[in-house]
């Protein structure tokens, strides 16, 4: 339902929950994140809880996770009953994901996964995207931007996701499909002027860090890092350019 990432010099964590609660207004029954911390082994730590996002924050205050690059969802549960495990991030092997929307054909694709050994945790749809992209990285070069466009090549329906990696500690891919999702600019485009961005499906998850964003077009898929947008392509993976766009009011 709801999504934010962050990658900068900051501790992610606060960041991502100030988000998510800018986002509770559109509803939803569970929320999560997941933080790399390249200090620990596996690097990603996910915490997720059924319930508000006051819980959430209880709980990484009661075990906090530092890290500056992750992602965080509140979730609208359209397959799974709403908890913990069906929470985002999803997880499997080394990837996460958080996802807005409805694969359509996750049934097949997870049936496929399975017969190839992969063993699920949720009943989520989401989760049968974590699993093609782990597989899909690991049987090739490391180039997540890849995986993910490889991934979602085979998925139908409408989504807007964001992916971390346990080997790519500072980057995030971000991919739509008929869902929105933005990329918000930092270093001298942000609020704080740090080497920073964002992303998010609502722009009032991050208007209090940067007004400059960058819209992802249908079919678009981008990956950041702390310097801004290091590849953005399109629909036929072609490298393309998206405009900038000030936001000029408050909420
Ligand atoms: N279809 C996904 C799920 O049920 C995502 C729902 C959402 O948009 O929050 O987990």
């Amino acid at each position: 339902c709801g999504i934010i990432g962050y990658t900068g010099p900051r501790s992610a964590a606060p960041i991502l929950v100030e988000g998510l609660r800018r986002l509770e207004y559109r509803g939803y029954d569970s929320a999560g994140v997941a933080l790399i911390d390249p200090g620990r082994t596996p690097p990603m730590v996910v915490t997720r809880c059924e319930g508000k996002i006051a819980a959430l924050a209880a709980r990484l205050e009661a075990e906090p996770v530092s890290g500056t690059t992750g992602v965080g969802h509140t979730r609208w549960a359209t397959h799974g009953r709403p908890c913990e495990q069906n929470a985002h991030p999803q997880r499997a092997g080394r990837v996460c994901v958080v996802h807005n929307g409805i694969i359509e054909n996750h049934s097949r694709q997870r049936a496929e996964l399975e017969s190839r050994g992969r063993v699920f945790r949720s009943e989520t749809d989401t989760e049968v995207v974590a699993h093609l992209i782990d597989e899909i990285y690991d049987a090739g070069p490391d180039d997540l931007i890849a995986a993910v466009r490889e991934a979602i090549s085979r998925l139908e329906g409408a989504y807007a996701i964001c992916v971390v990696h346990d080997a790519h500690p500072e980057q995030i891919v971000a991919a739509r499909h008929a869902s929105p999702l933005l990329i918000g600019l930092g270093g001298e485009h942000g609020e704080h002027g740090l080497s920073e961005t964002f992303v998010a499906s609502d722009v009032a998850a991050i208007l209090e860090h940067t007004r400059t964003v960058v819209d992802l077009d249908d079919g678009d898929i981008a990956l950041i890092d702390p310097s801004g947008i290091l590849a953005l392509l399109d629909d036929d993976g072609q490298p393309v350019e998206r405009g900038r766009r000030r936001i000029e009011w408050s909420p």
